[in-house]
């Protein structure tokens, strides 16, 4: 999304307007300046878009639902944690692990006694 500013945050909008203490505002640059291509070309660079990357892997080598979920929301982690290269949050307990842990239960039927 672009805020008014020309911010460019390319990933959870609830981030803009936003700060972090070690990150400032998590934005990729201003679009006015630059190019969304050229933006978007060295977004990785930027190190709370590498930090959010870096969660992604840590949930890919760690948590059995990286298949659906696809490593959660950096919004959620930032905003839970402080951090983006979190793994489990309440968040994705709440609406990825336990909506998973339900659907299994669905489909395996009632319990026999
Ligand atoms: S469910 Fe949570 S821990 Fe698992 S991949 Fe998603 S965000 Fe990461």
């Amino acid at each position: 999304m672009v805020m008014w500013i020309g911010a460019l945050v390319p990933t959870g909008p609830e981030l803009a307007g936003s700060t972090s203490p070690r990150h400032g505002a998590p934005s990729i640059g201003d679009i006015t300046e630059s190019g969304l291509a050229e933006l978007m070309e060295r977004a990785a660079e930027v190190p709370w878009v590498a930090e959010a990357l870096d969660g992604f892997t840590n949930c890919r080598a760690t948590c059995d639902h990286f298949a659906f979920c696809l490593g959660g929301n950096p919004a959620n982690k930032f905003f839970e944690t402080g951090r983006f290269d979190t793994t489990e949050t309440t968040h994705c307990r709440t609406s990825k692990k336990l909506l998973m842990k339900g659907v299994f239960q669905h489909v395996a039927g009632p319990r026999k006694r």
